[in-house]
């Protein structure tokens, strides 16, 4: 479906969530104007009780649909209710029936007018402002995602610089800065570019530079390259915005590293979020503007439910409302923490309550944030990317390991096990092969332990963007790698890693003035040549497939059946 056709069809459902409220609302209003008769023949707590539960919750919705003032109305009316309610608690003569009736009356006079003076179609159709417009930059809508721009004069290194690059698999397209400019006008700049300040165009063209930082049209992640690493020119890349600055000549894993970070932020996938609200309509409104946001959303409408439906859904975020008719969103709160798999999941409450005292409580049982009602979409949003995010990260931390962002040994074990029953229940064959960087001792004596962790992590890199999004690829000791390639036969392992061998020796590593090399050795094992073994017997038939690769000179990859 064409975006406009996307974006009609929100503005139908939007109208429709907002006209069944409009409806609910003027419902409200002749409760309340019940209740208030009610109260003027005898005076019950639980009749003030339902007053204050209907304003409350009035309070957070209109504000949501963009009927503003009646939140604020509500809002007046429901603080003399709630003081009128403590002052009969305290039986106090301060209580006023009539006080508390008037402005509860003025309250409901405030929407008739409102009904009467707007017809209800117009009403309905109003845009809140804030809650339709897309939160995110044009450019980040179009162009495609795994390409990478290289603006660049100098031809020699652009050409150098391209050649290194796409040993990581990435589109890297060179372009001079006036192209560039054109072709993101038309079609929106690439998840990455990088911009080399030393050429003569961007400093000559002032008009280039404003377009290059003019607000929508702004490249989305800039990395600047250049050959004066002084605070002036580093100001002038933060000017441009470019988030990243490499200083000539150019550090490639630095480069690649810089490069992998944005690519992945920009693939991100799409937030997982479980919405818990009584409230009908504010629920199917708040689904839709999540959704629009590319969240994916889960409404939970039988709260009995909630722990079959989180682990089935497996979100990554709970919005809890915190005034719901038979548990509040703190009961609700402290039953997920009761789940030791639901430990870490971040939960943010919405509410109407404005008392920060309260909200501090709600707070003090382990949830992550508190938003008030009337909601803003970009405050909304932003704290469900940030703490899914932050979320994410630290499940990253515990089964990645952090110079190479690969699975940690223990990881790789499990989910290389897993994969390889998968392969023998559905009959298919799983390769298993264990890579070893060759001399590694000698790297590290020649240029140190640093230059050292940059060849593990290029090498580490170049796994990642040679291998499917399906294969494993785990760190399984300091400078050795245990990769598990489903629906791989061993020949063909055997060419997929002797591919990666050939990229990893044509890398150039850099310390100091001197250029180095480095090699790798290899040996793959396929699942069917051991029928019976479990994981760790195949893994040491993949060791002894790499010790004769090691033995007959290195830099090579041997086929374990080759050996027998
Ligand atoms: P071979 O070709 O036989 O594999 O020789 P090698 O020198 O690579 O052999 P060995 O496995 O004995 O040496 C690996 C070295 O890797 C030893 C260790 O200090 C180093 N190493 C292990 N982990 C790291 C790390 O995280 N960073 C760095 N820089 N070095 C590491
Ligand atoms: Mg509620
Ligand atoms: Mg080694
Ligand atoms: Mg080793």
């Amino acid at each position: 479906m064409s975006n406009k056709a996307l974006d009609m069809n929100l503005d139908t459902e939007i109208a429709q969530i907002r006209a069944q409220y409009l409806l609910r609302l003027r419902s409200d209003e002749s409760k309340l104007r019940r209740l208030v008769s009610d109260l003027a023949s005898r005076i019950d707590k639980t009749v003030i009780e339902d007053i204050h539960r209907i304003l409350h919750s009035i309070i957070g919705s209109a504000g949501t649909f963009g009927l503003h003032q009646a939140s604020e109305e509500a809002q007046k009316a429901d603080e003399i209710v709630i003081s009128s309610f403590n002052a009969l608690e305290q039986e106090s003569k301060d209580f006023s029936n009539i006080h508390l009736r008037t402005s509860v009356i003025a309250f409901c006079n405030f929407l008739d007018e409102m009904f009467q003076n707007s017809d209800l179609k117009a009403l309905s159709e109003r845009h809140p402002e804030d809650l339709l417009a897309p939160i995110i930059d044009k450019s980040e809508e179009t162009g495609s995602t795994t390409e990478v721009w290289l603006i660049e004069e100098d031809e020699e290194l652009a050409n150098q610089l391209s050649e290194h690059i796409s040993n990581f698999n990435f589109h890297i397209r060179t372009l001079n800065l006036s192209d560039a400019l054109a072709i993101a006008n038309t079609s929106g700049w690439p998840p990455v570019t990088m911009i080399d300040l030393d050429g003569g165009e961007l400093g000559r063209k002032n008009n280039m530079r404003l377009t290059l930082t003019a607000g929508d049209y702004r490249p989305r992640r800039l990395i600047a390259l250049s050959n004066d690493d002084s605070f002036e020119k580093r100001a002038y890349a933060a000017k441009l915005r470019a988030t990243a600055f490499v200083s000539k000549p150019i550090n490639i894993p630095t480069l690649i590293h810089h490069i992998e970070k944005y690519l992945e932020s920009a693939q991100a996938s799409y937030e997982r979020v479980l919405l818990v609200d009584d409230d009908h309509e504010l629920r199917a409104f708040l689904e839709i503007m999540l959704k629009s946001e590319g969240i994916e959303v889960k409404v939970l409408t039988q709260i009995n439910e909630i722990v079959d439906v989180m682990n089935d859904f497996r979100p990554e975020l709970i919005l809890l409302d915190m005034e719901m008719p038979d548990y509040s969103g703190i009961d609700i709160a402290v039953l997920i923490r009761q789940h030791p798999q639901f430990e870490s999941i971040p939960i943010v409450y919405l509410s109407a309550e404005q008392d920060l005292g309260k909200q501090s409580e709600a707070l003090s049982f382990d949830a992550d944030d508190f938003l008030t009602k009337p909601i803003s979409k970009p405050r909304l949003i932003s704290s469900i990317r940030s703490r899914v995010q932050r979320a994410r990260s630290l499940d990253k931390l515990i089964s990645k390991d952090s110079l190479t962002g690969l699975l940690k040994h223990g990881s790789i074990k499990d989910s290389g096990a897993r994969e390889l029953q998968r392969g023998r229940r559905e009959s298919y064959p799983v390769s298993i092969v264990m890579l070893d960087i060759d001399h590694f001792k000698k790297v590290n004596d020649t240029y140190g332990h640093s230059t050292g962790d940059v060849v593990i992590s290029s090498l580490a890199t170049l796994l990642r963007h040679r291998l499917r999004q399906t294969d494993l690829i785990g760190r399984y000791g300091g400078e050795e790698f245990l990769v598990i390639l489903p629906q791989t036969t061993e020949r063909s392992a055997c060419e997929i890693i002797n591919e990666v061998r050939l990229a990893f020796n044509e890398m150039q590593f850099r310390y100091q003035d001197v250029q180095f090399s480095c090699s790798l050795s290899a040996g793959c094992v396929e699942s069917s040549l051991f029928a019976d073994s479990d994981l760790s017997e195949l893994i040491e038939a993949a060791d002894e497939a790499l010790y004769s690769s090691k033995n007959n000179g290195r830099n090579r990859v041997t086929a374990r059946s080759d050996l027998d």
